[in-house]
């Protein structure tokens, strides 16, 4: 009823506000037949569920067409009016692949099990801050989470994943240490896992995707050099 209204009298104030829905109430009231009310409501009901359709309404067969202004205008689909809907937050995230000196082990980390991905294993990594390049970011987080100074030699891969409520673009790069050893900053457990153990820990699909480029690219080393993917979901 309120899509149908909202079009009839061309209502372009925010329809989910409690003054618009006021208005709305009162415009219904005054349509009212005040001797069938109930068939009145559910005439604008079944008008607006088979008639007044959300997208593409069926004006051709409505009995409200000569006096529905947005039609007249063609415009109705631009009713009701509702605030935009926030874009889904995006969020750079930079990783580590920190390689041992002999490149056949990795390291990994432990998330809290509380939270997002709770005690899934993933490379060492976070969000890029301003003004910060990925390489920088790659770094600081790298030092934040292992007290380790790495050397990020070039990247590895970069994609696309989406969560229920935000995006990321995580780019991953080929890190060395080079001063430190690996302590748990953040009490998180860690380890260095040989590169054919990776199968045998639970990684969050976006980590799984860098595991599975991994593994791509040791069987097929020519290929080293194709550096990014998009989520396919
Ligand atoms: S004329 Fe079109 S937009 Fe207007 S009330 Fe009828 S179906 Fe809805």
């Amino acid at each position: 009823m309120k899509r149908v209204l909202t079009r009839v009298f061309a209502v372009d104030e925010d329809a989910t506000s409690s003054a618009t829905e006021r208005e709305l109430r009162r415009l219904a009231n005054d349509l009212l037949d005040p001797d069938r009310p109930g068939d009145f409501n559910q005439a604008m009901m079944e008008l607006g569920a088979l008639v007044c359709t959300p997208n593409t309404p069926h004006c051709d067969r409505c009995a409200l067409q000569a006096v529905c202004r947005a039609h007249a205008t063609g415009t109705e689909e631009e009713y009701p009016v509702t605030p935009e809907s926030d874009p889904i937050p995006h969020h750079d995230i930079a990783v580590g692949l920190v390689f041992s000196d002999d490149g056949d082990e990795v390291l990994i980390q432990r998330r809290p099990d509380e939270g997002l991905l709770g005690g899934l294993w993933e490379f060492p990594g976070g969000k890029q801050e301003d003004e910060e390049s990925m390489e920088a970011a790659c770094r600081r987080e790298v030092r934040e989470e292992l007290g380790i100074e790495v050397t990020v030699e070039d990247p590895f891969y970069t994609l696309s994943h989406a969560y229920s409520h935000f995006k990321i673009t995580l780019h991953a790069f080929r890190c060395r240490v080079a001063h430190g050893t690996p302590e748990a900053r953040e009490g998180q457990p860690f380890q260095w896992i040989g590169l054919d153990e990776l199968d045998d820990y639970a990684f969050p699909r976006a980590n799984r995707r860098l595991i599975e480029e991994l593994e791509r690219r040791q069987t097929e080393p020519s290929l080293f050099d194709t550096p990014s993917g998009d989520d396919p979901a």
